[in-house]
């Protein structure tokens, strides 16, 4: 009896995340002068919507209500 080969559900996995809408603003917890880069919705684009350049950091809407956000989440003193 032939094993029927299923595609491999990871490969084709694409998180659905929740995108803000296009205009909103956040800024980085750790440094509010910068503000987080929202990326374009795109279907080819498996990434978060929310990049915090200074951090290296990507964010979802559904991390951010979970209180995750950018590594270093406390204001630096200034030089
Ligand atoms: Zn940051």
């Amino acid at each position: 009896m032939e094993d029927h080969h299923t595609p491999d559900p990871a490969l084709k996995f694409k998180p659905d995340y929740k995108w803000p809408e296009p205009g909103t603003e956040r800024n980085c917890p750790a440094d509010p002068t910068i503000p987080w880069q929202l990326n374009e919705y795109d279907p080819a684009y498996y990434g978060k919507p929310w990049w915090c350049f200074k951090c290296q950091f990507q964010f979802s809407e559904e991390d951010l209500a979970q209180g995750i956000t950018c590594p270093n989440g406390t204001p630096r003193k200034a030089p």
